[in-house]
C-alpha cells in the first residue's frame, strides 16, 4: 500500500485565502483591519525567523501586523506592563508573545497576563480550560491545524482510535482534547509509556509530536492508518549539511499508512495559517462583528 500524501502546504494556502477574503469583509464592516501584535523578546535567531514570517503572512492576509521587538534584558515587570497596555488597546485583536522567553522571565506569568479573548496562541489557562470543557475559546494553532487536515481527509472522526505521541501543553494535550471533542477514543502516549509501538499499532489516527527524529517506524502502524507528523527535527545530512525530518520514518511508514503528512510541507505551514484564522476570529469577537458559524 502507498499512502496518500496530505498536502498541508496547499491546504494552508487555501485557508489563508479564505482568511484574507473574510478579513476584507471585516475591514469593510468594522472600518478597521483585524490586528495582530507579536512581541519578541531577545535575539533568538529561530524566533526572529518565525516572527518575520508571521508578520509577512498577517499583512498578506490584509490584516494589521505589529511586531514589538524588545531587548533580551527586558524585565518581567516591563513585559507584563506591555501586555497590559496591549490588552487595553482596542485596535489589537490578537496578542502573541513569541516563546521561548529569556530565562529570567516566567513564561507562565506572561501567558496568564494576556487577555484570554486576545490569546490567539490559545496557551492561556482559561483557553486550555475552555477546550477541555467544550466551550468556545482559542485553540493552539498547531493541533487545530492537524485536526483540520484530518477532518479534510477522513470526514467524521467519531469512534476512531487515536494515539497522540507527546503531552506538551502546546501540541499533545490540546490535540488529544480536540480528538476527544470529535468523539475519538484517545490515548496520550509520552516518554514514560510502556511498549509504545504496541500502543501505536491500535491507532486509526496517529499524531506524532515527540521531537524525536524518525522515531515512528512502519511496523508500529496499522495498515491504512492516518499519520500526522508534527515533529520538526534538523539532522545531520553529511558533508556539513543538515536536513529536516519529522518524528515519523516517512519513507517506510508511507508504505503502510493510508495517509501521511510530509515534513516539510505537512503540518508546518498550517500553524501560521491557523494563527491568522484565530486572529480573524478574535477581531470579530472583540469588535462585535458576527462571523457566520463554520465560515472558517
Ligand atoms: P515538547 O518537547 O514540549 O514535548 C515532547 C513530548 O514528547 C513530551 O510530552 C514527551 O513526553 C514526549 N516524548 C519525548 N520522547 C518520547 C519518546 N521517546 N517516546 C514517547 N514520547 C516521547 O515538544 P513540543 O513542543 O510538543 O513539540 C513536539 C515536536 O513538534 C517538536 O519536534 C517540535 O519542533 C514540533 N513542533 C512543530 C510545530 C509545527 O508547526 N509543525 C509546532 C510545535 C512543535
Amino acid at each position: 500500500m502507498s499512502a496518500a500524501i496530505i498536502d498541508g502546504k496547499a491546504f494552508a494556502e487555501g485557508l489563508r485565502e479564505r482568511v484574507g477574503a473574510l478579513a476584507a469583509d471585516f475591514t469593510a464592516k468594522a472600518g478597521r483591519k483585524p490586528g495582530l501584535t507579536v512581541v519578541l523578546v531577545g535575539e533568538d535567531p529561530a524566533s526572529a525567523v518565525y516572527v518575520r514570517s508571521k508578520g509577512k503572512a498577517t499583512e498578506a492576509a490584509g490584516m494589521k501586523s505589529d511586531t514589538i521587538r524588545l531587548p533580551a534584558e527586558t524585565s518581567e515587570a516591563d513585559l507584563l506592563d506591555l501586555v497590559g497596555s496591549l490588552n487595553a488597546d482596542d485596535s489589537v485583536d490578537g496578542i502573541l508573545v513569541q516563546l521561548p522567553l529569556p530565562k529570567h522571565i516566567n513564561e507562565s506569568a506572561v501567558i496568564a497576563a494576556i487577555d484570554p479573548n486576545k490569546d490567539v496562541d490559545g496557551f492561556h489557562p482559561v483557553n486550555a480550560g475552555r477546550l477541555a470543557t467544550g466551550l468556545n475559546g482559542f485553540v493552539p494553532c498547531t493541533p487545530l491545524g492537524c485536526l483540520m487536515l484530518l477532518k479534510d481527509r477522513l470526514g467524521d472522526l467519531a469512534g476512531k482510535e487515536a494515539v497522540v505521541i507527546g503531552r506538551s501543553n502546546i501540541v499533545g494535550k490540546p490535540m488529544a482534547q480536540l480528538l476527544l471533542g470529535e468523539s475519538c477514543t484517545v490515548t496520550i502516549a509520552h516518554s514514560r509509556t510502556k511498549d509504545l509501538p504496541e500502543v501505536v499499532r491500535r491507532a486509526d489516527i496517529v499524531v506524532a509530536a515527540a521531537g524525536r527524529p524518525e522515531m515512528v517506524k512502519a511496523d508500529w502502524i496499522k495498515p491504512g492508518a492516518a499519520v500526522i507528523d508534527v515533529g520538526i527535527n534538523r539532522i545531520d545530512a553529511g558533508e556539513g549539511k543538515t536536513r529536516l525530518v519529522g518524528d515519523v520514518a516517512f519513507g517506510e511508514v508511507a508504505g503502510v499508512a493510508g495517509a501521511i503528512t510530509p515534513v516539510p510541507g505537512g503540518v508546518g505551514p498550517m500553524t501560521i495559517a491557523v494563527l491568522l484564522r484565530n486572529a480573524l476570529v478574535a477581531a470579530h469577537r472583540n469588535a462585535g462583528v458576527p462571523l457566520e458559524k463554520g465560515a472558517i
